[in-house]
């Protein structure tokens, strides 16, 4: 019922951990993080039934890129398979979502070469996803050499081309859903968050190095006061300090408010 993420230069896991705690009010029956280790093309996942507090974060983990979760369970019961976040067979993405994927029936027939290891509605997100990118790569490699004209920049080498194909993919698979829905999608090979939302609702927060998304402004004060409120359908993508908004394919300016809360 929850969604948390922090791009930046610190430590994400704590930051996130935090964050879940702070989303508890809402209510929910797991919870989870998906840490993605900086430098080495893996994702820590820590997931549970029960409280935010039973989770246990790596110490360890060099991780400044992660997506948490806290879950009020609508398909399969609150076990810890069916906690979120949720991934891709080869664990290259993690996923989490709140609301319902009205046709998750129909989208994981066609997932039929995919082992799924939960019983929710999300998991398709991912498998919907890693068919995404496994249909790119065979078109084209992803070695940076193909010049690309709506923000993947060749300069900034594999990791921008990656937060592209992650954000086309989440456009794409978000595309087919039915239903309602906050999803939050983090890539072994890009730093950053690519996140979308329908009729649930989804908050940036703008920090000075590093972006934060959320549920719910409340978990978000304690970091920063300025905020864009993501719209339907609108495809966010947060990096260290930046944030890029596309809307029915073009980029367009975030609008920025400042919350005006008193903390006490
Ligand atoms: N429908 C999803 C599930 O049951 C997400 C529920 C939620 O919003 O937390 O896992």
């Amino acid at each position: 019922c929850g969604i948390f993420g922090y791009v930046g230069m610190e430590s994400a896991g704590p930051i996130v951990y935090r964050g879940l705690e702070t989303l508890e009010y809402r209510g929910y029956d797991s919870a989870g993080i998906a840490l993605r280790e900086d430098g080495s093309d893996t994702l820590s996942v820590a997931k549970r039934a029960g409280e935010v507090s039973a989770l246990s974060v790596p110490d360890e983990s060099a991780s400044t890129c992660a997506i948490g979760h806290t879950r009020w369970s609508t398909h399969g019961p609150p076990t810890d398979a069916n906690a979120h976040p949720h991934t891709d067979c080869a664990d290259s993405v993690a996923v989490v979502h709140n609301g319902i994927v009205e046709n998750h029936e129909e989208l994981a027939e066609e997932l039929a070469d995919h082992t799924f290891t939960s019983e929710t509605d999300t998991e398709v997100i991912p498998h919907l996803l890693e068919a995404a990118f496994d249909e790119n790569a065979s078109e084209e490699p992803l070695d940076g050499s193909t010049s690309r004209t709506d923000g993947g920049s060749a300069t900034d080498g594999v990791s921008s081309r990656v937060a592209t194909e992650l954000r086309r993919g989440v456009e794409s698979v978000t595309d087919r859903l039915e239903g309602s829905y906050a999803v939050a999608a983090v890539h072994t090979g890009a730093d950053c968050i690519v996140a979308t939302r329908q009729e649930s609702p989804l908050v940036v927060g703008h920090g000075e190095d590093a972006s934060y998304l959320a549920s719910d402004v409340p978990a978000l004060v304690e970091h920063t006061r300025e905020v864009t409120y993501l719209e339907d359908g609108d495809i966010a993508v947060l990096q260290a300090g930046e944030v890029s908004i596309y809307r029915d394919g073009e980029r367009v300016e975030p609008t920025r408010s400042t919350i005006d809360w008193d903390a006490d």
